[in-house]
């Protein structure tokens, strides 16, 4: 296994499947058994997943919704994704623990670092739920933010792309894929992998991103082992 600890980070909007909102069970089945295959290798898993499917606070505030108040709802719809995902695990037989960073004690453990490394290390799938707990922060930026917390080798972002493209291959089919890139070419070149603040927290730790398929069968296996799938970005 090239790495020995990861942050795995899907969207809410890929728990949708070919459905237009909430939260398709095939899908989510079809994530808990690739996440268990890497477990069963002895990668340490901890998780983090959005809340697009369910609510976004930027849409609420397009709308007129008061956009802290909507950012608390999208905090609690990565909880609902959380809770989906750690019931979808278990059925597969994986020990799971959440973890919140607003307390919500009847259902979650509240974040506390040593306590998620420590379920880590004993085996357990950790995932993290409600973004950073603060508004106006995505959960790309808790991905990034957990991920260094806990010492991840890696941070695997999942997506429906299986990797970073010269331009955007929905739209563009002269887009050419990259194997590697540097932080710095990604900002030189104007891509887009995570929103700025997660992207250079992510570069000044040092923390590696792979921007992979995660609707492919078998691809995060490959990831884990070290097979050139996706895209890595590094420091060089
Ligand atoms: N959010 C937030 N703070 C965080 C993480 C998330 O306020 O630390 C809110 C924000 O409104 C965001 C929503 O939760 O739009 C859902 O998260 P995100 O958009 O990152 O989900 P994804 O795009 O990954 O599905």
């Amino acid at each position: 296994m090239k790495y020995k600890r990861i942050l795995l980070k899907l969207s809410g909007e890929a728990l949708m499947g070919s459905r237009q909102y909430g939260i398709d069970p095939a899908r989510l089945k079809e994530y808990a058994s690739e996440i268990k295959q890497v477990v069963k290798e002895g990668v340490e898993v901890a998780i983090v997943i959005g809340g697009g499917n369910i609510f976004r606070g930027v849409a609420g505030a397009s709308n007129g919704m008061d956009r802290v108040q909507g950012d608390y709802m999208g905090m609690l719809a990565t909880v609902i994704n959380s809770l989906a995902l750690q019931s979808a695990l278990e059925d597969e037989g994986i020990y799971t623990r959440l973890q919140t960073a607003i307390k919500m004690e009847a259902i979650a453990e509240p974040f506390i670092k040593r306590r998620a490394v420590r379920h880590l290390e004993k085996g357990r799938v950790v995932i993290f739920g409600a973004g950073t707990g603060n508004p106006y922060f995505t959960t790309d930026s808790a991905a990034v933010l957990r991920a260094i917390e806990i010492n991840a080798d890696v941070i695997l972002k999942g997506t429906r792309v299986d990797g970073i493209y010269t331009a955007d291959p929905e739209k563009d089919s002269t887009a050419t894929k990259f194997e590697r890139i540097t932080f710095d070419d990604v900002m030189d070149k104007g891509l887009k992998v995570m929103d700025m603040t997660a992207f250079t927290l992510s570069q000044e730790n040092n923390l590696p991103i792979i921007v992979f398929d995660m609707n492919k069968k078998g691809n995060l296996m490959k990831v884990v082992t070290g097979e050139n799938v996706g895209t890595t970005v590094d420091v060089k």
